[in-house]
């Protein structure tokens, strides 16, 4: 079985758009994992709820996704996420809002566990360094972890001797699920922050015990081109030309 595996949309439906016929043109998944923030940030939160909900998946909630309906606090954050935040919650339909509000903060499949920033700390924590990834090895029971919310693809390893290891989740890398635990963020879809503009997942083979990381390009000018059409704040707009 193949899964696809997806994390931080942020209402990007044209960088989502090519994600999506990615997969299908790599013969199709069995299921969607979605990682959550599938609003915040982008131009296109309704639809990009829409299309997601055409696939079998299961979705996480992530902080944008919370916080668009009033479920999380925004003051944790900067200005423009704020503002992005506010402008989200009132493209939302009921329908919308229902579905987000439904979502679980943590998800078990298989030998996998979901969730959108840590295992410790599902909503907030980035995780990017070895010692925060050590600790939160304690905090999961399956030998796998993904997770999203920093954009960035990257594997941490549970080595020997307790040793915590990070390596960068390259374009085309493909990485062997053997014995020890790992922590796996597969990027993200509509905002990479890693310094690559590319639309950023996952296909997660259960048959070959592989995961490989896929780099799509897309047409960043037409989510740049809306946002800046619905006044969204132009450094929102900005970076999505550098993948930071
Ligand atoms: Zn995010």
């Amino acid at each position: 079985m193949r899964y696809a595996i997806i994390a931080d949309i942020h209402a990007n439906l044209a960088a989502f758009t090519v994600v999506l016929k990615d997969i299908d043109g790599r013969g199709g998944v069995e299921e969607v994992w979605c990682l959550g923030d599938v609003v915040g940030y982008g131009p296109d939160p309704h639809q990009c709820i829409e299309l997601l909900c055409r696939y079998n998946h299961v979705c996480i909630a992530g902080n944008h996704d919370w916080a668009a309906i009033g479920k999380l606090d925004t003051s944790d954050f900067n200005p423009d996420a704020a503002a992005a935040c506010r402008w989200t919650g009132q493209q939302l339909t009921p329908e919308d809002i229902h579905y987000l509000d439904s979502l679980s903060l943590v998800i078990e499949r298989g030998d996998f566990t979901l969730v959108h920033g840590s295992p410790r700390e599902p909503v907030w924590e980035y995780l990017l360094s070895t010692t925060s990834a050590s600790e939160n090895f304690a905090c999961f029971q399956s030998q796998f972890c993904l997770v999203g919310h920093s954009h960035v693809p990257l594997i941490f390893e549970y080595g020997e001797a307790g040793v915590c290891s990070l390596s960068q989740f390259p374009a085309e890398g493909v990485v062997g699920l053997a014995r020890n635990r790992l922590i796996i963020n597969p990027g993200g879809v509509g905002q990479p922050r890693d310094g690559d503009p590319r639309a950023s997942y996952a296909i997660y083979d259960s048959e070959a015990g592989t995961i490989s990381l896929y780099r799509i390009p897309y047409n960043i000018g037409i989510t740049q081109a809306r946002m800046v059409e619905y006044g969204l704040p132009v450094r929102l707009v900005a970076r999505l030309n550098y993948g930071m």
